[in-house]
């Protein structure tokens, strides 16, 4: 990348050209400026202000080798680093919440889903011991239920997921190292207890801790979170996609879903792909309403619907947050989870985009419309969602001049495990991961 760049995504070049005419900041801005005053001990890992006797640093040379508690810089490293442990966790615990709820309203028919994949279903229930000889709307009830108690399962208890899923050979040794976990909110409440001053202060201990955490997070509340997403909406298969911010037309009411959880996301599109809403938008003045994927919520879209006139793709990742918002095509920015940063507010003001948040843990400033989510209401959230893009676009177009950086690429999505093992087959994947030859990576 030549030094004159800050992005290697072309789009986001062109943009923050916009950006900086119109005197905005940016992640970019804020960072230059960040760089200049990074304080040295924080990089480290070694400061600490979680009690009044701080904020501490380590520091050798000026002999303070030890907090004023007496912790140390290996333990106070490892507790900063625990703490950013937990806040993911927790957060992969409330996206499985959410889940399972939304699972079981809709085994309850009080949603607008309906099953998709019900061998899924199936497989599920016969992995976690449910009888399969049900109704289907029996077995996704009774899953849900499972998958919830997991996520509080007590050291008092065996959780079903981790017997299930966890491999056998790691079991033992978890337990004798006390690795072995249990439900999420247990290890997350054991953690974030553990960080308090004076409660750990072992490095080795608070990176057990760690790992017990990691643990907790992939096989109570992960797994069955992703699972219930494909029961729900269907296991991602490979197809072509769109992706980048040449997929936004002016002319269209668009309505980009933000964040990871996509209860809103599909219930939207269920919604767009129907003539009445499509007509709504055009009595409006538009060409019609659009569904834009933006971060992981655009993902989990793109991976289990196909592109087309309603939903156009996805715009990029969440560097790309804020110029995909000075693009002027943006009607309305609906949020409910991670990479909803801080500072949309001058470009919902300076852009003309509606802010919608539809989880309580989102809390952007500038957002107008909240909205809580309840699985049994999804649909009226969908609906109220359409209703706020379609106002904003009578403010927006015209008012605003549209810049959309041409460029569109073409992508495959839908890399589930199954379509992964359909392509080549577990017989060739498995000893390629127990020698060693196959290593994944995340872009
Ligand atoms: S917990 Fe210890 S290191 Fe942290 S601020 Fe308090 S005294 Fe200082």
């Amino acid at each position: 990348m030549s030094e004159s760049r800050v992005s290697y995504h072309d789009s986001v070049e062109e943009m923050l050209k916009r950006i900086r005419d119109d005197g905005l900041s940016s992640v970019f801005s804020r960072w230059e400026a960040q760089e200049k005053i990074r304080c040295k001990f924080c990089l480290e890992g070694v400061s600490c202000q979680l009690c009044t006797h701080g904020p501490c640093r380590i520091s050798e040379k000026a002999g303070a080798d030890k907090g004023v508690c007496g912790i140390g810089p290996d333990a106070m490293a490892m507790r900063n680093f625990l703490m950013r442990n937990i806040m993911g966790a927790a957060t992969y615990g409330h996206h499985a919440f959410e889940a399972f709820r939304t699972l079981k309203a809709t085994g309850e028919g009080k949603t607008s889903f309906t099953i998709t994949d019900t061998d899924k279903l199936k497989w599920m229930c016969e992995k976690t011991g449910i009888n399969t000889n049900q109704d289907t709307n029996q077995l996704a009830i009774q899953l849900a239920e499972l998958l919830d108690r997991e996520l509080k399962i007590n050291p008092d208890e065996e959780s079903i997921m981790v017997e299930a899923f966890a491999p056998k050979k790691r079991k033992p040794l978890w337990r004798k190292l006390n690795l072995y976990p249990v439900g999420i909110q247990h290890e997350v409440e054991n953690c974030i207890a553990s960080c308090l001053t004076n409660v750990d202060g072992d490095y080795v201990s608070l990176a057990k801790k760690a790992l017990r955490l990691g643990l907790s997070t992939i096989y109570t509340a992960q797994i069955g979170l992703e699972m219930t997403q494909d029961i729900l909406f269907g296991t991602p298969m490979p197809h072509e996609v769109d992706v980048d911010m040449g997929i936004m037309d002016p002319d269209y009411v668009n309505i980009a879903f933000n964040g990871h959880q996509p209860w809103v996301g599909v219930a939207t599109l269920q919604k767009a792909k129907k003539e009445e809403y499509q007509a709504m938008a055009r009595k409006a003045g538009a060409k019609g309403l659009r569904i834009v994927g933006s971060i992981e919520t655009g993902q989990e879209l793109l991976q289990r619907f196909e592109v087309d006139d309603v939903f156009v793709g996805l715009m990029g990742n969440w560097l790309a947050l804020e110029p995909f918002l000075a693009t002027g095509t943006v009607d309305a920015l609906v949020m409910e989870e991670n990479c909803s940063p801080p500072a949309l507010d001058q470009y919902a003001e300076k852009y003309q985009v509606a802010l919608i948040s539809v989880s309580t843990i989102i809390g952007v400033p500038g957002t107008e419309h909240e909205m809580p989510y309840y699985p049994a209401k999804v649909d009226e959230m969908a609906e109220n969602c359409i209703e706020i893009a379609i106002e904003n676009f009578k403010k927006r177009h015209g008012a605003i001049k549209p810049m959309v950086p041409q460029h569109k690429r073409k992508a495959i999505a839908g890399f589930s495990t199954e379509a992964v093992l359909q392509a080549i087959g577990n017989d060739l994947l498995l000893p390629c991961h127990v020698s060693g030859n196959l290593s994944t990576s995340k872009v």
